[in-house]
């Protein structure tokens, strides 16, 4: 009897796709193929180790894989852990894996679908339809009660199941070539693509009866004998990436545990794409011997993107998935690996500063995340912050240790001011004192780097300090023959509290303002108003209360020495003088969302400048 199957409405939207879009590196479905045989083998080796009863225990694990140029097929076929019927159903037509959707996202919104990606989102199977019409699968369990199953599609308009009856164990996939896919079919062709990543399979594979790879785990190998090509090789195969790496580490150690590792850091962070967090990638082993592929807790999680391998001879052989994860073990791996990395990308900091910072463009959000949450390695990751700075050139990022050595006396301090863009930070009436004084300061355009900052809090016995919130009493204010006297800068000061009442908190007379009139500070010296601006997107309680900015003034500044003058002769006047310089003020702190009730104030202003 045949049953006949719908496919899942994504899975056969995706199929839509992946039959009539896709029509280059379509041979990338001989690595996907390949590498779904080896997981099967080394779930088949999974299930075996903790104990559980096996049909056909003696067959030995490998991939076997044919070519019939006659018939136009290529048969891809291992002895791994094989699928029942409800799995067939489940796996290869029912359950969307949440990397469909991403998937199709991503091909929605590229005009060129880029069908080498097709891996990386899960759905690594689907792509045997670039190039074939129908594709067979035969599968059995490795269950002893189960019977085998063929899953057949033609042309990605449904799928049927039948009985298969009594075939070996595992996995038998028949891809019928469409009419122009038929160079698939030919030996040389398979054998110049499957050659590429047979080395890296810990299974043996064979082409038409002949042995292709000599089983030798590459971290294992000596540094010496891995090539460039090699090790990109295998970066493709394990990050199912068409791009080589950006970065790579190899790095082995006997103490304080055994640790063969090779890991790589792709060219593009697929978050930057818009599809949610990255899963970990990379796999532990023990002794070659996959333990768990995709480990979530051998790296933080702020190092979701690395992918590669990490090999411990210390693991227990058949440690269970559960108890793994509480082991001090993985903890002090963990551990290692990870002060491992941060100092290879110090490194890289120094020694390439060019490849550094095109890894920081792409994967500065990760660094943040790590700072914020990753106590143990917070400093380190500070020091990996990147930022322009008032004394770089637009555009050219520095970093805190480089600010640290340019800190001239004694001085304790790192300042940052958080702006939209270069050009508003130097507006900034924030920034005037430190620019009349040549004080550095970082620009932070990410809304999330004030957060960062406040976790980092020092760096290098340095305090980090907003540029708003720092305190420059100690600086002597620059000079200026006609500056208010300083009681007559205090008498004016305590006139506009009286005058604006509950409009601010303090009205203070300032002395970090050059060329501004005024300035509004947080009475809250814990809150910033970069950083009430972001809670007030954020629908926080915290930003509600809106009125308790201080007011500081600027005694040197034309505006404030004319508007002392001005109040003795024309209150009216002086009055709205002061309100809209305190409105000016929360312009420039990004705090007035309406601007519009100032309007009228503002040209009955300029009909008194026209008199
Ligand atoms: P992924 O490999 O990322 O899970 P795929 O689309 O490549 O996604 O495969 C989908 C699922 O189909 C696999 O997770 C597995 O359960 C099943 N599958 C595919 N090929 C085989 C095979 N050769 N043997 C057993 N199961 C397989
Ligand atoms: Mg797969």
């Amino acid at each position: 009897m045949v049953e006949q199957h719908q496919f899942q409405a994504e899975i056969q939207q995706l199929l839509d796709i992946v039959i009539h879009s896709l029509y280059t590196d379509r041979e990338i479905f001989v690595r996907e193929l390949i590498s779904n045989a080896a997981d099967a083998l080394e779930k088949l080796r999974f299930e075996q180790s903790s104990g559980q009863a096996v049909f056909q225990p003696d067959i030995p694990a490998g991939i076997s894989v044919k070519t019939d140029e006659k018939a136009g097929t290529v048969t891809f076929i291992d002895s791994g852990i094989g699928m029942t019927h409800g799995e067939l159903v489940d796996n290869l037509g029912t359950i969307a894996h949440s990397g469909t959707k991403a998937f199709l996202k991503q091909l929605a919104e590229d005009k060129k679908p880029d069908a080498r990606l097709i891996g990386q989102f899960g759905v690594g199977f689907y792509s045997a339809f670039m190039v074939g019409s129908k594709v067979e699968v035969l599968s059995r369990s490795h269950k002893p009660d189960e019977q085998g199953w063929r899953w057949t599609s033609s042309n990605g308009g449904g799928y049927e199941i039948e009985s298969a009856g009594d075939i070996p164990r595992g996995t038998q996939i028949i891809v019928h070539l469409k009419e122009d896919a038929k160079e698939f079919a030919k030996e040389e062709t398979l054998k110049r693509i499957a050659e590429r990543y047979s080395n890296f399979i810990q299974y043996p594979i064979e082409l038409n009866g002949t042995r292709l790879n000599t089983i030798q785990a590459i971290w294992g190998r000596n540094k010496s004998e891995i090539t460039d090509a090699d090790y990109n090789a295998f970066y493709q195969y394990v990050g199912h990436d068409h791009e080589d790496p950006l970065l790579r580490l190899h790095f082995n150690a006997d103490a304080p545990l055994s640790i063969q590792s090779l890991v790589f850091v792709p060219q593009h962070n697929r978050e930057n794409l818009g599809l949610g967090q990255t899963k970990p990638g990379v796999s532990l082993y023990c002794k070659k011997v996959l333990i768990e592929a995709h480990a979530p807790d051998l790296f933080p999680s702020w190092l979701r993107f690395l992918r590669g391998v990490v090999d411990s001879e210390d693991l227990p052989l058949n440690i269970s998935r559960q108890t793994m994860q509480d082991t001090t073990l993985m903890q002090k791996l963990n551990r290692v690996l990870t002060g491992r990395f941060l100092k290879f990308l110090d490194e890289t900091a120094e020694k390439d500063a060019v490849t550094y910072e095109k890894f920081y463009r792409e994967y500065q959000q990760c660094i943040k995340e790590g700072v914020a949450n990753d106590f143990t390695h917070r400093e380190a990751l500070g020091k990996l912050l990147r930022y322009e700075s008032s004394t770089t050139d637009p555009g050219k990022l520095t970093g805190l240790a480089d600010y640290a050595k340019r800190i001239t006396g004694d001085k304790k301090e790192i300042y940052y001011l958080l702006a939209p863009n270069r050009e508003s930070a130097e507006g900034s009436p924030y920034f005037e004192v430190f620019q009349s004084r040549g004080i550095e300061v970082l620009f932070l355009y990410d809304a999330w780097d004030e957060f960062v900052m406040e976790h980092l809090r020092t760096f290098d016995g340095k305090t980090l300090r907003a540029a708003e919130k720092a305190d420059l009493d100690l600086l002597t204010p620059p000079v200026a023959p006609d500056a208010l006297s300083d009681n007559a800068a205090q008498e004016l000061a305590k006139w506009i509290k009286e005058k604006l009442a509950e409009r601010v908190g303090a009205v203070r007379v300032s002395k970090r303002l050059v060329s501004s009139p005024a300035v509004v500070l947080e009475s809250d010296r814990t809150m910033t108003s970069s950083m009430r601006r972001i809670l007030k997107n954020m629908n926080r309680d915290e930003a509600k209360n809106e009125g308790i900015q201080d007011l500081e003034i600027n005694p040197r500044h034309p505006v404030i020495v004319r508007l002392d003058k001005i109040r003795q002769t024309n209150q009216e006047l002086a009055v709205k003088v002061v309100e809209q310089i305190n409105d000016n003020a929360r312009v420039a702190a990004g705090l007035l969302d309406d601007p519009r009730p100032m309007l009228k104030r503002l040209n009955e202003l300029l009909e008194q400048v026209l008199k």
